[in-house]
């Protein structure tokens, strides 16, 4: 069913949102505040506001996708909020957004936050999430229209858990860039092509070795730490020999070494018998 929707912020991301909208068949007013980048749109077929409060008023649903959260409350500032649902795409903490909401429904708004798991290419296509938490009668609102711009997944009602689960996901990607960074800096030391070993080689590893973090992952939740697959004894031993070869290899250890410095820790303090789970005992 085709409904109102305002786009506020028209960068790569907003632009992207407003573009997949549209081509879903709903009724889309935009606004951005260098107004250039709205001209791609209206050509497309959207409203452009002059304003970001005439921009709020054109629709029930108004999404927001700006470089940080002050950039946000800036341009939603002396808006009628009143009635709308404001949902929040912008990047942010999981603190910022539960100011934000509280500030949404103080001047009678809805509020959802979300956390984008696509580059901007990926929106409208399989493959791309996006993580919802906020007023649950506001995401089951407009749910519907929501599905066209990604999978929808919503988390709960604290404002809170989108940016959370975004970072967390973030979190997971960088640990495995800066594992793949490392690998390819240990492979390039002897001048071996790196895009042959990380097609043939890092990525099936890194899917097998993905496999086994659910189990972890019930093993953290239960905080049993237990091990028949490696213990923490035989993972020191295996960083300690990773970071030697780097150093005889004239490579920087230095991404590896903050985990190897945690291992090292659990195991001076008694639990080399462990899983490799339980170094998330010594991060929290
Ligand atoms: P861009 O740099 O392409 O666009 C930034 C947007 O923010 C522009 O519309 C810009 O307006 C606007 N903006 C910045 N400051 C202000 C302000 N003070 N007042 C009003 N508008 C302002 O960034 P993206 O579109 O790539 O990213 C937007 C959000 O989407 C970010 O939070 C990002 O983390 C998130 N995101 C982006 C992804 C990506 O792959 N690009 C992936 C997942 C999330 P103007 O045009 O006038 O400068």
């Amino acid at each position: 069913m085709a409904t109102d929707i305002s786009i506020l912020g028209l960068g790569l991301m907003g632009s992207a949102l407003a573009g997949t909208l549209l081509k879903a068949g709903h009724r889309v007013t935009v606004w951005n505040r260098s107004a250039a980048k709205a001209e791609p749109l209206a050509a497309q077929g959207a409203a452009v506001a002059a304003t970001a409060a005439e921009a709020v008023l054109a629709s029930p649903l108004v999404i927001v996708c700006v470089l940080d959260y002050a950039a946000t409350r800036q341009l939603l500032d002396g808006a009628d909020l009143a009635g709308r649902t404001v949902l929040n795409l912008t990047n942010g903490r999981p603190a910022e957004a539960r100011e934000t909401a509280a500030w949404v429904t103080g001047l009678g708004g809805d509020y959802l936050d979300g956390g984008i798991m696509a580059v901007p290419q990926m929106i409208g296509a399989p493959g791309a999430l996006i993580l919802y938490s906020g007023s649950p009668a506001a995401f089951d609102r407009h749910e519907p229209a929501l599905t066209a711009l990604a999978e929808p997944r919503y988390l709960g009602e604290d404002p809170g858990l989108a940016p959370l689960y975004d970072l967390a996901m973030l979190t997971g990607m960088y640990g495995q860039f800066a594992g793949f960074l490392s690998a390819a800096a240990l492979i390039a030391s002897e001048r071996r092509s790196v895009a042959e070993f990380t097609e043939s080689l890092l990525v099936p590893w890194l899917h097998a070795m993905a496999a086994i973090t659910p189990p972890m992952g019930t093993q953290i939740d239960a905080a049993d730490h237990a091990t028949d697959v490696a213990n923490l004894e035989v993972n020191r031993v295996a960083l300690a020999n990773l970071e030697t070869t780097f150093r005889e290899q004239g490579v920087r250890p230095d991404l590896l070494l903050p985990l190897k410095a945690i291992v090292d820790r659990r195991v001076a303090g008694g639990h080399g018998a462990e899983d490799l789970s339980a170094l998330v005992e010594e991060l929290r």
